[in-house]
């Protein structure tokens, strides 16, 4: 017997069969003698169409109001399914977060979980219960309702997992796991048998838009293994954990395209103390999150610095950059929106030298330019120009083999 937590996302209980076919492969869990919480989102599109209801309303939204309208989408579900499930005969209890005491912080629309009483759910569980919980929701300590930020059910289904100890948290969603790469680009990507919470987490900020990256890290911290898997066709998934528990790993997991940034350069400013934090102290005082940074060796007394930023803050940016320059007496100030940043991901680069290099070697004979570099223990990106982005992920994933990539 296992305890295994499960979630099902909004398109998985868009409809009301749908939500009968969810309670149908839950009740088969039940039969082959496994404990289950089941965690649902909201029906598919239902939370946009609460946030669009309150907009009409009021443009600037109330976030303690927002969070007691939007956390209803998931107690339709919870309420809906624990009725499919009864129905055919598998015992089962709905909870909305605060019944359960998901005790988060105040900060409303984005909260973070703190505690669970564990205890009432276990109790329920082992009376034969399977116990439905409203995902993305929680109590904070004035017993205001708190919602976790969207994609939040992620987060509550991985809480669940942790605090009872469970096998697995099985994460069922619309596609079949994680692939290799994006399969629109490339047919040949493969769903990996196996990642670990480090690539998981590289590969969704990159843009493999799977899992809330809240949490990957949450799972990561607690060790709960985490499983994607589709609720339309039956397949292993794929296994998030942690490093130890994978037997033989490839050495690259996979590639991610980033499609969201740019790049703006300062060049010629003076080479000393303080520089980088001249420049990039208004970026962030306008909020805005900066991710690679490279600057040069300086020469002649001065220095050229580049850094990347959302696509969306582009036009803020670059005003902010030239006010910067006049100030430091900066030669020229340049930018860039039609970037992409690809990387390479994997915790087996750790131990194996010339990837970086294979990966520059094939990316030229593509005569493709390589415009930045970073590198981490687990990833190495490069930016280049957005016409060349689907020629280098198929590139990449020919040269390092991925559509072989046997894990496990
Ligand atoms: N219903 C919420 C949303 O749409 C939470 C979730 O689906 O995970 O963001
Ligand atoms: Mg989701």
């Amino acid at each position: 017997m296992a305890l295994i937590v499960q979630k099902y996302g909004g398109t998985s209980v868009g409809t009301v069969e749908r939500i009968q076919h969810v309670a149908a492969k839950v009740a088969k869990e039940v039969a082959a003698g496994n404990q289950i919480v089941v965690t649902v989102s909201a029906m598919s599109g239902q939370t946009n169409k609460l946030i669009e209801l309150a907009t009409e309303i009021d443009e600037d939204l109330l976030p303690r109001e927002y969070d007691v309208l939007v956390s209803t989408g998931e107690q339709v579900t919870i309420a809906l399914l624990s009725m499919a499930l009864n129905k055919i005969g598998c015992k089962a209890k709905s909870y909305t977060g605060s019944q359960i005491a998901i005790k988060t912080d105040s900060f409303f629309t984005k909260a973070r979980i703190k505690s669970i009483d564990a205890d009432r759910v276990q109790a329920d569980l082992d009376d034969g219960n399977v116990i439905v919980v409203a995902g993305f929701q929680g109590v904070d300590d004035n017993g205001n309702i708190t919602t976790l930020g969207r994609g939040g059910s992620d987060t509550t289904a991985v809480a669940m997992a942790a605090v009872l100890k469970a096998q697995e948290c099985q994460i069922f969603t619309d596609v079949d796991g994680v692939y290799t790469t994006d399969p629109r680009i490339e047919p040949r990507a493969r769903r990996l048998e196996q990642l670990t919470f480090e690539e998981m987490l590289e590969m969704a900020s990159l843009g493999s838009k799977v899992l809330q990256i809240r949490a990957v890290e949450f799972a990561g911290k607690y060790s709960v293994p985490l499983r994607v898997l589709s609720s339309f066709e039956d397949g292993p998934g794929t296994l998030i954990t942690y490093e130890d528990n994978i037997m033989e790993r490839p050495k690259i997991a996979g590639i991610a395209l980033n499609k969201d940034e740019a790049k703006l350069t300062i060049l010629g400013v003076p080479d000393k103390p303080g520089v980088a934090h001249h420049i990039l102290g208004p970026i962030s005082e306008a909020n805005m999150e900066v991710d690679m940074i490279v600057q040069n060796t300086g020469e002649d007394g001065t220095t050229d610095f580049t850094f990347t930023i959302h696509k969306n803050d582009y036009n803020k940016a670059l005003d902010i950059l030239l006010k910067t320059s006049e100030r430091l007496g900066a030669r020229k100030v340049s930018g860039d929106d039609r970037i992409v940043k690809l990387s390479l991901v994997g915790v087996g680069m750790r131990s194996h030298a010339g990837i970086a290099n294979k990966m520059f070697a094939s990316l030229a004979e593509e005569k493709i330019n390589i415009r930045m570099i970073s590198t981490s223990e687990i990833k190495i990106s490069v930016v280049i120009n957005e016409r060349y982005a689907e020629l280098a992920v198929r590139t990449l994933h020919e040269a390092f083999e991925l559509e072989n990539s046997t894990v496990a």
